[in-house]
């Protein structure tokens, strides 16, 4: 075969498989006009290559980020080099169906981007190609598996009963609270809260009945704090609450109240109904406060004297 019919051929074939390949090219001139549009750019958009020949693809696609893609563009050509945007700084350049529909993963086609020049005989510039990506299939893997870390994370720090801080996430913002009122020197006061008598319950009515009392105080915290305090079980019937931004003076209205409505209220199991009281410990920071563990400590001695006081009632430290 003559080497002219040989490059014939293979030009032919190398047209043929950039219109099958399986991604998107594109070649636009410098006044934005559609010059070449592949196979992939047909199947996804919906738009023929004869139909968006010479036509801008502003107004093909409206929805195109045009003063972003045009200083790309521009950057491009006056620079003579590649520009790439990948799908962690823009998910998508042209919004596509997604490819992967069946499993409903992702709305949309990620896309990375490939702009280059593309160089007359001369050396001159007058058109670039836009090379499109999907990469559906690894940006959904990866947002998939950032997910099921933050759930991880999130499950490593919660107390599968209550759904409260556990103890290590909570111990973490009993340290980070000391060193902010070491730094501003805010108010903040911690309350430990113990069940009392909590062997009884689980005696006389059984260990889910005790559960359903420990979920039903955790729910009741729940209601009566602000979302900017921390909760935390401590232990097993045992719990711990930072209010930052309270005088001890606020907490002990705050625990108080706690105190009341959990005396005040019955846990309906599906055996009985059941009652029962807490007694709570308080103590705020002071200028004094040598550690996060003083503080801590001293919390639970106020709670020790308010078990040895008699139970269901409010103690606070140095008072
Ligand atoms: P006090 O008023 O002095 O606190 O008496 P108490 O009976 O509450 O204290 P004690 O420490 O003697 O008993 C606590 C009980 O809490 C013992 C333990 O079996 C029970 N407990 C700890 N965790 C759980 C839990 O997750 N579920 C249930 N049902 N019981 C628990
Ligand atoms: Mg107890
Ligand atoms: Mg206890």
């Amino acid at each position: 075969m003559p080497l002219a019919t040989q490059d014939a051929h293979a030009f032919h074939f190398l047209v043929d498989m950039l219109e099958s390949v399986e991604i998107g090219l594109v070649v636009l001139d410098l006044e934005f006009k559609v010059q070449l549009w592949n196979g992939f750019m047909e199947n996804h958009s919906g738009l023929t290559s004869t139909a968006v020949r010479e036509q801008n693809i502003f107004l093909l696609f409206p929805e195109l980020p045009a003063t972003w893609l045009k200083r790309k563009i521009d950057t491009v050509v006056m620079l003579n080099t590649r520009a790439f945007t990948s799908w962690e700084l823009r998910p998508y350049l042209f919004r596509f169906g997604s490819s992967r529909p069946i499993t409903g993963t992702s709305p949309y086609m990620y896309q990375n981007v490939t702009i280059s020049p593309l160089a007359e005989p001369d050396g001159s510039i007058k058109r670039v190609s836009l090379m499109v990506y999907d990469v559906t299939d690894v940006a959904c893997s990866r947002i998939e598996l950032e997910q099921a870390n933050a759930q991880l994370n999130c499950l490593s720090k919660t107390d599968n009963l209550t759904k409260l801080l556990n103890r290590g996430a909570w111990e973490s913002h009993l340290n980070s609270e000391f060193e902010r009122f070491r730094r501003y020197g805010h108010d903040c006061t911690l309350i430990m809260l113990d069940i009392d008598n909590f062997k009884r319950v689980n005696d006389q009515y059984g260990h889910q009945v005790g559960d359903d009392v420990i979920r039903h105080l955790a729910e009741t915290m729940r209601a009566c704090l602000r979302s900017t305090d921390h909760l935390g079980r401590y232990g097993g019937e045992e719990f711990a609450i930072i209010l930052p931004e309270t005088s001890l003076e606020g907490a002990c209205v705050i625990a108080e109240r706690l105190r009341q409505t959990i005396a005040q209220a019955e846990v309906r199991s599906h055996n009985a109904n059941v009652s029962y009281t807490v007694s709570l410990g308080l103590a705020t920071l002071h200028k004094q406060t040598a550690s996060s563990q003083q503080w801590l400590r001293q919390a639970d001695e106020a709670l020790y004297a308010a078990k040895h006081a008699g139970r269901n009632q409010v103690l606070c430290a140095g008072l």
